[in-house]
């Protein structure tokens, strides 16, 4: 049974992943505070009861890391970043309904209600398990607190997950070869006795669960595989005093595990938000309370699901498993409601290279605002450059490129245009009535964004403003209301009544994504009310009669400040580079020289392997650049027997324009992708960073087989 469409009666709850209160917020966090933003006000939009509630995550290990790195008291450095949060967000017209913070009494209280009603329920069970021990200064390190490597890929891995290789969260004592990240010795491993969600007992619930849950693609997918295996219980405790106490009162030595009062900070933050407002106006229990009739961990009845609200999570592709396997089994297991939506954002690249805050290539939040740009530039820039689950790459270029065109050149444009010629001419609207044809556009654009909220689709809430100011300057272009107002003046009326119309529209429409702006053209059309409570239909609503010269909503972004901003950014990688690499010299000295070359796998594959592999001799035919993609190039591939159409990373690397021409080998049973909305159908070979494309020495025809 699928669930009734959005927008329903009952009232919503977004959520987006807890920011960490461990370092400054970047351009790859705010994707997902950004994206959380404009869907809340796209449900709002369309008429859903919202809260958008989030807090800061306090605990676990990085924090307490950090803090004794620098000799400091965990909650004081934590609160130091959640208030640098709070300031922030709203400065990018995120605007939370509540935020509050894993440390405060509310969740405490509301976690360890969690956690008691699981040990009634018999949810909860000890075990004694290996825990990571520094045997020179006796002291537990748990998760963070040890670096090794990772037993299901073998990368290098955090205590308690694989950040760089699989992403697979780690249990305690499942690292191998942990070596103690404060003093670099090497762990070993002791029997500690801690307690455990069982998991297991949920299996059948969460194979049900990942079936009706909505949400993004990869939110859907990516669990089967765990859900569907073994499930492993969830150690639920560390040895550590940085935490919420374990309320059972069998043990006062441990604490919580990070992941069990976090994503319980939701609940809580809503909470909070019902009492400041009155549950008459907001009840946070008929979103995530079930029935007290219903007994925790009862089989899931979807009859529930109409008496109940809708819990829809805003998350990293990082943390699916947390929120989708551990977290609908903790909501079960305290019998609450369950997520009906998660929405998985995809990683922010800077300059086609993937952010990295330790070589220091990322764009700071602060940063952004120092240079003066506008917060709504950004919204729109990170939210509608690809689709809100694939990656997408900021670049400064990328990023004027966009405004200018998009933004000035289109939406600004239009509307300047628009209400300068009606307020000249007519004072304001002119008092005819707008034509079908414009009207029928609108509620297209209504439409169109009604079914992208009740879709999960960020990218197309943030779009259709600007593809009606498109429509409204080809209008503009196609009627010369400036030649029709000499030539036939009733003519000239109805296409200004229509571009004011389509102004009128774009305000509503682009106002969850650029709440700021919305508002300046709201009020240039002369309205006083406040555009982000005006309902959806009003876009076809009389706009007001009278009304002044408008301004410009956008300026165009100088080509001297981006080149500014470039180098800047280019220096700090550089100067950070270099850092490193002496850190590097310092630590190597002794040891042999290293060098950037991967050693040869271990691992022999056979022949009849080998001959799995379709290799052909093709030619590049066509070679065009990807929008929003830095380094990305559409090529057409001649193998012959057919043309391939396969996206490469090489425009960084090659000219476009030289490309056709040359004789490349195409791996052409490659699967199928896609990126940035581009079909790839093979893959280009080429060896290393630069890109260096394989070709053939004399002219093989197209389409021979590689052997
Ligand atoms: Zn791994």
């Amino acid at each position: 049974m699928s669930h009734e469409q959005l927008p329903t009666d009952q009232p919503a709850v977004v959520t987006v992943g807890l920011p960490y209160a461990n370092g400054d917020l970047h351009v790859g966090h705010l994707l997902g505070y950004v994206s959380g933003d404009v869907y809340a006000r796209g449900l709002r939009r369309i008429g859903q009861q919202t809260a958008f509630v989030c807090g800061s995550d306090m605990h676990g290990t990085p924090i307490a890391v950090n803090a004794a790195k620098q000799g400091r008291d965990p909650k004081e450095l934590a609160l130091e970043y959640h208030e640098q949060y709070q300031e922030t967000f709203p400065q990018f017209n995120v605007e939370f309904d509540n935020y509050g913070h894993t440390h405060d009494e509310t969740n405490t209280e509301m976690t360890q209600e969690f956690v008691e009603t699981w040990i009634d329920e018999d949810f909860v069970m000890e075990k004694e398990i290996s825990v990571a021990w520094d045997a020179e200064t006796d002291e537990p390190l748990p998760d963070r607190y040890v670096e090794g490597t990772c037993p299901y890929c073998g990368e290098k891995a955090r205590g308690d997950e694989c950040d760089e290789g699989c992403q697979r969260h780690l249990e305690p004592g499942e690292i191998e070869d942990p070596v103690s990240v404060t003093t670099g010795n090497p762990a070993e491993y002791r029997k500690q006795p801690h307690k455990f969600l069982r998991l297991s007992e949920f299996q059948e619930y969460l194979q049900e669960f990942i079936d009706r849950l909505e949400g993004t693609e990869k939110a859907r997918n990516q669990p089967r595989e765990w859900i569907e295996g073994e499930l492993e219980d969830l150690c639920i405790t560390r040895d550590m005093d940085w935490g919420i106490d374990y309320p059972g009162d069998d043990r006062d030595d441990i604490v919580l595990y990070v992941w069990v009062d976090a994503p319980i900070e939701y609940v809580s933050s809503t909470k909070q938000y019902s009492e400041r407002v009155g549950t008459a106006e907001f009840d946070w229990e008929e979103v995530w309370k079930l029935d007290g009739e219903i007994h925790p961990g009862t089989e899931w009845n979807d009859a529930w699901r109409d008496d109940n609200g809708e819990i829809i999570h805003v998350i990293g592709t990082d943390i699916i498993q947390h929120h989708c396997v551990y977290w609908p089994a903790m909501l079960r297991g305290a019998g609450y409601n369950e997520p009906r939506a998660v929405i998985a954002t995809g990683f922010v690249g800077i300059d086609g290279k993937s952010l990295s805050t330790s070589r220091n290539r990322a764009i700071w939040a602060k940063e952004y605002l120092d240079a003066g740009f506008h917060p709504d530039l950004f919204r729109y820039y990170i939210t509608t450059g690809s689709g809100v689950e694939s990656d997408i790459d900021f670049s400064w270029d990328r990023f004027a490129e966009r405004v200018n065109g998009e933004l000035v050149g289109n939406l600004g444009n239009f509307c300047y245009r628009a209400l300068l010629f009606a307020s000249r001419n007519y004072e304001g609207t002119p008092d005819v009535d707008a034509s079908p044809e414009v009207r029928g556009r609108i509620e297209d654009a209504i439409e169109r964004f009604e079914q992208a909220v009740a879709e999960y689709d960020v990218r197309t809430v943030g779009e259709v403003a600007v593809d009606l100011a498109d429509f409204g300057n080809q209008y503009i272009q196609r009627n010369e209301p400036w030649n029709l107002i000499n030539d036939d003046p009733d003519a000239a009326a109805v296409v200004i009544r229509d571009c004011v119309q389509l102004a009128r529209a774009c305000a509503i429409l682009m106002q969850p994504v650029m709440p700021g702006k919305a508002a300046d053209l709201w009020s240039q059309l002369g309205e006083d009310s406040d555009v982000s409570v005006v309902e959806l239909e009003a876009a076809l609503d009389a706009p007001e009669s009278e009304f002044g010269e408008p301004s410009e909503l956008f300026t165009q972004v100088e080509d001297e400040t981006i080149e500014e901003l470039n180098e800047e950014l280019r220096e700090r990688v550089e100067v950070t580079a270099e850092d490193s690499a002496d850190e590097q010299d310092a630590d190597t000295e002794d040891e042999p020289t290293m060098t950037d070359i991967d050693p040869v796998e271990d691992e022999r594959i056979s022949f009849e392997q080998f001959q799995g592999v379709d290799m052909r001799v093709g030619e590049i035919v066509e070679a065009k650049p990807i929008d929003g993609a830095d380094e990305l190039v559409e090529l057409r591939v001649d193998i012959g027997v057919e043309t391939r159409q396969v996206v490469a990373g090489l425009k960084q690397l090659h000219d476009v324009d030289e490309l056709p021409g040359t004789r490349v080998i195409l791996l052409a049973n490659m699967e199928k992708a896609e990126l940035f909305g581009v079909d790839s159908n093979g893959m280009v070979l080429a060896a290393g960073e630069e890109a260096d494309l394989l070709t053939t020495h004399e002219d093989a025809p197209l389409g021979t087989r590689v052997r």
